[in-house]
């Protein structure tokens, strides 16, 4: 049976850019990730990781991929089941299709989309509700979509729906947007576009699609907003629960406790990117994590089996 010297969960920014380094260190590597990219695949243009000053999350993350296939290292679009540490001190991973042994893990899984959880919302979901702008934007052209959320991934969605819809309602509930200054500055000034601040949306009707929102402030007179398109981007939780059963650290939001190595409190395993507790999350943040996480498995091997530690230059 082949052992891995590492085994990395996860497949998107932070996975992959793990799965360069610890080969380049001549780890026996293997990646297994369902969605091979990650939420990042949804981000209709990345405009701030280096090198790239817009490129669609999806193609960023199809180069990562390319990169790893260039080093040979596989990918098993596998969902993971279990990890459990055996009695020699490595881990099997078991996913629906098979069952594999490393000496370490790196737990790179990132987060999936919040649903609101209002009436309507899941019958009408594929019907209108949408928790992706960048997949379905497109079939909302001449109609008029409300998006409810206040970050990043809302102002992104508002400004790709305005491209296509003829009217965009963004539907906030602060009074301001937390949104990077430039997304919110940009989707200010489309004139396609109206920002419903301290508002929340608390129901989704329609018959068999989208017809219209609830709101809880009326705007222009009515608390009803007519749409064809309902857009949830308020944010993600982390997908930790693979942590849980190995006795690895989480806080109270579910995101796995990592030091400066990203190491956890658990003796070969790491966790980089989305599910770990760091407060900013980007793609360069998560790609960085995973560097550091390689390095860190790797010293750990290179202590335990051959007695001394990894240097690269320092
Ligand atoms: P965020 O967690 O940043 O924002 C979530 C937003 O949804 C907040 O405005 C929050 O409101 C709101 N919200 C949460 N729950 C509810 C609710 N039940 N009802 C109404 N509103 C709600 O998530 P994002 O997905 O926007 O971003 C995640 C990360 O990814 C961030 O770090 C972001 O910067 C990054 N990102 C970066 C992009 C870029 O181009 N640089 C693009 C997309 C994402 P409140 O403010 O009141 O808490």
């Amino acid at each position: 049976m082949d052992v891995y010297d590492i085994i990395i969960i996860g497949a998107g920014s932070a996975g992959m850019s793990a799965a360069i380094y610890a080969k380049r260190f001549g780890m026996k590597t293997l990646v297994i990730g369902k969605v091979v990219g990650g939420l990042l695949n949804d981000s209709h243009n990345v405009e701030n990781y280096p090198g790239f000053p817009s490129i669609p999350g999806f193609d960023l993350m199809m180069r990562f991929k390319e990169h790893v296939e260039s080093l040979s290292i596989p990918i098993k679009e596998e969902w993971v089941e279990t990890v459990t540490k055996n009695d020699d001190g490595t881990f099997s991973v078991k996913t629906e299709k098979e069952r594999y042994t490393a000496k370490t893990i790196l737990i790179a899984t990132g987060t999936k989309h919040r649903h609101l959880g209002v009436p309507g919302e899941e019958r009408l979901a594929g019907k209108g509700v949408s928790y992706c702008a960048t997949c379905d934007a497109a079939f909302f052209k001449g109609k008029d979509v409300a998006i409810v959320g206040g970050g990043d991934s809302a102002a992104q969605a508002a400004n790709l729906l305005a491209q296509h819809a003829s009217h965009v309602y963004v539907i906030v509930r602060k009074d301001h947007m937390r949104a990077e200054p430039l997304n919110r500055e940009r989707l200010e000034q489309n004139e396609k576009v109206d920002i419903l601040y301290e508002t929340k949306v608390v129901e989704v009707l329609g018959e068999n699609s989208v017809e219209k929102i609830k709101l809880t402030k009326p705007f222009k007179g009515s608390d009803e907003l007519a749409v064809q398109g309902f857009f949830v981007e308020i944010g993600a939780d982390v997908q930790s629960e693979l942590a849980k059963p190995l006795g690895v650290e989480r806080n109270e939001r579910g995101e796995i406790i990592i030091d400066a190595e990203s190491r956890t409190n658990v003796e070969g395993v790491y966790a980089a990117g989305d599910v770990g507790n760091r407060k900013f999350k980007q793609a360069i943040t998560g790609a960085a994590e995973g560097c550091i996480a390689a390095f860190s498995a790797y010293d750990y091997l290179q202590r335990k089996e051959h007695g001394r530690e990894a240097r690269f230059g320092y």
